[in-house]
């Protein structure tokens, strides 16, 4: 059997190495037009910020090592078609300039998202940068050598991660937002103007609500951002607006595409084409809280798509479970985290929903250095069937308790069941009761007063 895989980051490499377990003799290829495979991007903020040594600290599995395991890496290798009739693909040798076809029996698409850039963005400049994968990484470095002040445009995720890395090699730092606050499409307003007085206090200069129309530069080079709002000096800009899954090979193949826009799939990772998969962050999953299609790219959704996919093709059965949109991210000495649904989400979506905040501290008050933490807890009224919370602590592990609320998603449970659950206590890691379990005790009064 040949299975071919397109894409050797999270779901692609986890795939192979499943599929190689789980039938030895496969033969196994994994393709990737660029020249790093196995690799943490999570990482790549922290690399510029100088927390992570080096690009190279953040491969996992090298060719040579998935080689010796008999998994074949075909580098700088782009697929550019497939033939789900006759079984095979077009692929582009990038560095021989060749175009070779491939037979495949099973055939994973992993190819991942692109970062969005908006028409300002092409630009011919030098200092303009996207972070998405190593070479990225690689580019922004070089470029930050003499570089003064960066433009950060788009305050998700990835650029509060970049804020307070650039922050740390002591550049000045603009963040430029398009809506009306930072992490908008993460939390609920109350808590994004947490994180932005944090952001403000580590002297980011956030300005939302500007929109960015163009660029200035001299002599090939960036000098700044235009917005409705005048000019943004700049050395180098980040644009960091969002991402859209690759799905042009699928679409060519006749793979169908979700309302998300990202692959359809069922549990078992085969899209609408008989022995094509699809798999990680250009794939699409179920909700598990709402039963909906959703797409929200993550690598342990990656992974453990790519691992579903791997044991499928090689002739198992495996099921991918849906995902929480479970999140969490640093930035400063903030942790934020997120799993299931904001009260935002809940009301968008016609639930009826309600919330309790809870202001604590992340342990006991009288043992030292407590911080504070702030849980916001939002369930079903009537039924009481938890919906999600959102975290905000100023110890960023703190934040890890999201994965206590998530783990009572994933089984449907009620404020109850997580008021009733014995979660562990000592002075220097909670409170007798924890920060959760003072919000579910709160909640469960509000759903039943409903
Ligand atoms: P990708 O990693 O995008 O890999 C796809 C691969 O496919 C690429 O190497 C590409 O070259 C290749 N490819 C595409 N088209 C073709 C083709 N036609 N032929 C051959 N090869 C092709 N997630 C978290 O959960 N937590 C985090 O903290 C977090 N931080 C992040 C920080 C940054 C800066 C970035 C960029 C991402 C972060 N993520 C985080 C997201 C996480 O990295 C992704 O979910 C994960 O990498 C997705 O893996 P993937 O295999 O689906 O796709």
């Amino acid at each position: 059997m040949r299975i071919m895989i397109v894409g050797g980051v999270a779901a692609g490499m986890s795939a192979a190495s499943r599929a190689q377990r789980f039938n030895p003799k496969a033969d196994i290829v994994v393709m990737d037009r660029g020249e790093w495979i196995s690799y943490g991007a999570c990482g790549l903020p922290y690399v510029l910020g100088g927390d992570v040594d080096d690009f190279t600290s953040l491969v996992a599995r090298t060719p040579e090592q998935m080689r010796a395991r008999g998994i074949g890496v075909w580098l700088r290798h782009e697929v550019t078609g497939i033939d789900a009739g006759a079984g095979t693909l077009t692929v582009l040798d990038r560095d021989g300039g060749k175009t070779i076809t491939e037979p495949y029996d099973r055939l994973l698409i992993a190819t991942g998202v692109s970062p969005i850039l908006p028409d300002w963005a092409v630009t011919d400049l030098n200092g303009v940068h996207v972070l998405k994968d190593i070479p990225d990484g690689q580019a922004i470095e070089a470029s930050l050598k003499g570089a003064k002040r960066v433009c950060i445009v788009g305050g998700g995720y990835i650029g509060l991660e970049l804020a307070e890395n650039f922050r740390a090699r002591g550049l000045n730092v603009v963040m430029l937002e398009k809506g009306p606050d930072i992490a908008g499409r993460i939390l609920d307003t109350e808590y994004q103007q947490q994180i932005r007085a944090v952001v403000e206090a580590n002297e980011v200069d956030v300005r939302c609500g500007t929109t960015v129309t163009g660029l200035t530069g001299k002599a090939g080079r960036v000098t700044g951002v235009q917005t409705g709002s005048g000019l943004v000096r700049a050395d180098v800009v980040i644009v960091a607006v969002g991402v859209r899954p690759n799905t042009a090979l699928a679409k060519a193949a006749g793979v169908r595409i979700g309302k998300t826009g990202a692959i359809a799939v069922n549990t078992r990772q085969e899209t609408s084409v008989d022995g094509i998969y699809a798999a990680g962050d250009n794939t699409e999953a179920t909700h598990r809280v709402t039963r909906r299609k959703v797409h929200i790219p993550l690598g342990l959704t990656a992974n453990r798509m790519g691992r579903v996919a791997g044991v499928n093709m090689a002739g198992g059965n495996a099921t991918f479970p849906g995902i929480l949109g479970t999140g969490i991210f640093k930035v400063f000495d903030l942790g934020v985290a997120r799993t299931g649904l904001t009260q935002a989400d809940a009301d968008a979506l016609g639930l009826k929903a309600v919330s309790v905040d809870v202001r604590s501290t992340d342990h006991a008050g009288y043992y030292t250095d407590a911080k504070p933490v702030h849980v916001r807890l939002t369930a079903e009224r009537g039924t009481g069937r938890l919906l999600g919370t959102q975290i905000v602590a100023h110890n960023h592990l703190s934040a890890k308790r999201v994965d206590v609320v998530a783990a009572f998603l994933q089984q449907r449970g009620t404020v109850q069941d997580l008021f009733d659950s014995d979660l562990s206590y000592a002075p220097p890691f909670s409170s007798v009761w924890d920060v959760l379990l003072v919000a579910a005790d709160r909640l469960h009064r509000e759903v039943r007063a409903g």
